[in-house]
């Protein structure tokens, strides 16, 4: 059989980009290395942060309008729930990249948003301790993704179309052939004419001939015990952003009944991706219950907190942290998209869809040009 196009990585993006090419009839083949939704790579630990003010740059916010409007398109597709608005509060000093950058990208957009104090914040979410030079941006519209979810619902609406979902089987090498590509896969050799790689943390060793300037670094996910009554409890809590240090940041998620689900979001330890071990040291921990104790006395009356589970998952990070998608510079069917320096999940259901229509168009998508090679080969 001869695929209109083979997609490489079924996680986040590729699980979205295979179902969006079945709406536009194209005859789809999609593999990956495990059976997704799998904790190997990069979109597994429950929950992942959708928020519209883009602290990151405000060249995001139309991609996450459609964003917003195709994971709701996804749930009704699928019966399932996705999508928790939950608020989301922005956190730092009024001068900090956090809350400049949200508040750009609020103002240009016209993003319903309010300004908190520090008191304000504290006394409408008591979880928190703020020293007093910081305050808040609530975004009312920001909440939760339930990655795991969100990647079968995809997978299983794919199938449903007609794409072929091949699982365990890693592309092995590629090469031109005519019009199309021929890829040797560990059970199979496949036809097709473009290919989508969306192989995550993988995407350098697939096109070694690119040198892309990515790293993929390890980055660990906490889970801690919750006091009753529960200040973190969905409802009273929110998705946050905390800026403690010049571009350091934690962030958290409401309690979704494992506890109160923390992690820095900086990029970390360098990682081999077929290395990724969850195993995690105890001065990794060591280094999160001090953040509890300072930012979350809620968890004081049980310091040392008492942690429930953890979890460990990878980032693919530029150098300008911006995410990385184009075609390819010698073969103009072969698309590349995943090095999304760990912010890319709540983007999938959007880049799926604008991909999908630029890789059967063959033509690039204008509103992908922020993310092009050519920028980090300056
Ligand atoms: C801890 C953590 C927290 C994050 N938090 C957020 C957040 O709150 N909000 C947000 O928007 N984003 C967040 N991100 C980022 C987001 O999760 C990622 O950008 C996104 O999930 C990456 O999706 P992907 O499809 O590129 O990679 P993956 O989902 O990892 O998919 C890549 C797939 O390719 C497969 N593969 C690799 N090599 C091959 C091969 N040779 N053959 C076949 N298949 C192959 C892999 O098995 C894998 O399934 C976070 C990331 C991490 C790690």
């Amino acid at each position: 059989m001869n695929w209109d196009v083979a997609v490489i990585g079924l996680g986040a993006m590729g699980s979205a980009i295979s179902y969006y090419l079945t709406q536009q009839g194209a005859r789809v083949v999609g593999l990956d290395r495990f059976a997704p939704p799998h904790n190997l790579g990069s979109s597994h630990g429950q929950t992942r942060v959708i928020r519209e003010a883009y602290f990151e740059h405000p060249a995001y916010v139309p991609l996450l309008q459609t964003a917003y409007r195709n994971w709701e398109k996804l749930e009704a597709e699928s019966g399932d729930s996705l999508l928790l608005q939950t608020g989301g509060l922005m956190l730092g000093k009024p001068d900090s990249t956090l809350i400049q950058g949200s508040r750009e990208s609020a103002e240009r957009y016209s993003i319903a948003h309010e300004i908190l104090s520090q008191q304000e914040v504290m006394s409408r979410y008591p979880a928190f301790s703020l020293p007093a030079d910081m305050i808040g941006l609530n975004e009312q519209r920001a909440g939760l993704l339930y990655p795991e979810k969100c990647i079968a619902s995809y997978l299983d609406l794919a199938r449903r179309a007609g794409a072929e979902i091949l699982t365990n089987q890693p592309l092995l090498n590629w090469q031109r052939e005519g019009s199309g590509f021929v890829l040797q896969t560990s059970e199979s050799s496949l036809r097709c004419e473009k290919v989508v790689i969306a192989s995550g943390a993988w995407t350098g060793s697939i096109l070694p001939e690119l040198a892309l300037p990515l790293q993929v670094t390890r980055q660990v996910l906490y889970w801690f015990e919750t006091p009753k009554p529960n200040p973190f409890a969905i409802g009273q809590f929110p998705i946050f952003l905390l800026e403690y240090g010049p571009d350091e940041f934690l962030y958290g998620f409401p309690d979704q009944g494992e506890g109160f689900k923390i992690a820095q979001h900086l990029p970390g330890r360098p990682q081999d991706p077929d290395q990724l071990s969850q195993s995690v040291e105890p001065a990794e921990i060591e280094q999160m219950t001090e953040f509890l104790a300072r930012f979350f006395p809620a968890l004081g009356s049980k310091y040392p907190a008492k942690l429930s589970k953890t979890a460990v998952c990878m980032y693919t990070n530029t150098p300008d942290g911006h995410f990385l998608i184009d075609r390819h510079p010698e073969y103009e069917s072969l698309w590349l998209v995943s090095p999304c320096s760990g912010h890319g999940f709540k983007f999938a259901s959007a880049l799926g869809d604008v991909l999908a229509s630029a890789v059967l168009a063959d033509r690039p998508a204008p509103e992908l040009d922020f993310f092009r090679l050519a920028r980090l080969r300056v």
